[in-house]
């Protein structure tokens, strides 16, 4: 089919590709020049494993091409991906600025029957509103079609996630709307991937649910960690005891400095702001909770490196092991880490960062931080290494070869999935989020 992907960035460019190597006929579009011109060779310009080689396929195949202009996307495709960002807004709601600037770009264009497919995530009520704007002012009027698909990639599995995702959410207002859809993913549907057609709100609300409900896990089980602390027992040890109960599970149990990147922290925040909206206050003030139990940990995690260094961080060496919100990726948007390492350098300390690919996205956000780019260099005379975000080069990293190029071997694991025994062995004083 002929399709359209509106705005290339981490999910349009994902979803651009992989519609093309589904062996879809792809056109993308993107205001951004620069990101046109760099994907149009080949270049992702961002750090997601297996992209880049699929771009670069499918462009070759000729089935996926880029362009800044409108006009030649609605003359070319029947059926639209609108994937440009939502970020928040001063009061925390999602702010729809490009969703309605995308849509007021492209509506002059459309002469003929079209489906335009949201991707992007929303509050509720966002569908049906663009659907009558578009009605308004596309030529062809009511015979603009609109629907709701959002999507719940991972940064990190991005590619897997969209051709093999959980399930396929199809929020619509027909059937035949939803059959369009059907031919899209017919060969991701052909897998066994598990599709659920629904109404507009259902569909914009399943996304912003399933965040909350992530969310509120990690948040569950950092709390626990704050109670373990406060009483002496070991929260992984309690976290696994917890997920061999199938009505609870194995996933997003994960003790931590908590959640960060793109996503999580303003989806909540939207839903947050969709919750005052509609009156709900319970809705405000319980991920409000999620969100404040969130930011404690931050803020734990650089009162335990305070601890550890006798009670002051000022001119103490602290060398920071990952700086992306999470392990395979390089993006540091609301990262918990960045965040305790202004936290430490505001207190005074020296701060040292190593990441394997977040460094320049961080070293952007946070130029006084000192980067270095071996996990030696940035443990060189350190009296602290604090390990956060959970790299696999960090697991494997030797504790008698580092003990060697510290000024005091203290190891702080926020992430509580280095071998402690281990470290202890050779040297190191450690101290564990969530345990004793
Ligand atoms: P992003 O900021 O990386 O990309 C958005 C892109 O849209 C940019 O390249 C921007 O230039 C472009 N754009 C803005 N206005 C435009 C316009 N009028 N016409 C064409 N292009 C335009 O954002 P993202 O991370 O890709 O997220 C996009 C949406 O997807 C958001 O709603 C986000 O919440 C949702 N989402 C993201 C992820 C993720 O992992 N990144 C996962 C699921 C859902």
């Amino acid at each position: 089919m002929q399709l359209s992907v509106i705005g290339i960035g981490y999910l349009g460019l994902t979803h651009a590709v992989c519609m093309a190597d589904l062996g879809h006929d792809v056109l993308a579009i993107d205001v951004d020049e620069n990101k046109v011109g760099l994907a149009a060779k080949g270049e992702v310009p961002f750090f997601e494993p297996g992209l880049e080689p699929l771009l670069s396929k499918n462009i070759d195949a000729g089935r996926l091409r880029f362009t800044t202009s409108y006009r030649e996307i609605a003359k070319s495709a029947r059926v639209h991906f609108l994937c440009v960002g939502t970020p928040p807004s001063r009061d925390g709601a999602a702010d729809l600025t490009y969703v309605r600037a995308a849509a007021t770009a492209l509506a002059p264009h459309l002469r003929d029957s079209c489906l335009i497919v949201g991707k992007s995530t929303v509050p509720p009520g966002t569908a049906r509103q663009v659907l009558s704007e578009l009605r308004a002012a596309a030529p062809a009027g009511d015979k603009i079609h609109l629907a709701w698909n959002p999507e719940f990639l991972r940064e990190g599995s991005a590619i897997q996630d969209t051709l093999r995702p959980d399930r396929l959410i199809f929020g619509v207002t027909s059937e035949s709307d939803e059959m369009i859809l059907r031919e899209v993913y017919q060969d991701v549907l052909d897998g066994g991937t598990p599709c659920l057609a629904m109404s507009l709100e259902t569909a914009e609300l399943v996304k912003l649910s399933a965040n909350a409900f992530l969310a509120t896990k990690i948040s569950f089980i950092n709390e626990m960690a704050a109670v373990c602390e406060a009483i002496g027992a070991d929260v992984t040890a309690l976290a696994n005891a917890l997920s061999y109960d199938d009505r609870i599970g194995r996933r997003f149990l994960s003790p931590g400095a908590g959640f960060g990147g793109g996503c999580l922290p303003k989806d909540i925040r939207a839903f947050r702001a969709t919750g005052r909206e509609l009156g709900l206050d319970s809705l405000d003030r319980f991920l409000g909770e999620v969100e404040a139990i969130n930011m404690a940990r931050r803020a734990r995690l650089a009162a335990l490196a305070r601890e550890m260094l006798g009670g002051s961080l000022r001119g103490k060496r602290v060398a920071v092991l990952g700086v992306a919100f999470k392990p395979n990726s390089d993006d540091v948007r609301d990262s918990p880490s960045l965040d305790v390492c202004q936290q430490l350098a505001r207190a005074g300390a020296v701060v040292s960062v190593h990441d394997p690919a977040a460094m320049q996205n961080a070293a952007q956000l946070c130029p006084d931080l000192h980067y270095r780019s071996s996990i030696q260099g940035a443990a060189q005379a350190a009296d602290l290494v604090l390990h956060v975000t959970e790299w696999p080069e960090y697991r494997a990293i030797d504790p008698s070869a580092l003990v060697a190029v510290v000024a005091r071997p203290n190891l702080i694991d926020a992430r509580c999935v280095l071998d402690a025994d281990l470290w202890r062995a050779a040297g190191w004083s450690v101290r564990v989020l969530g345990q004793p």
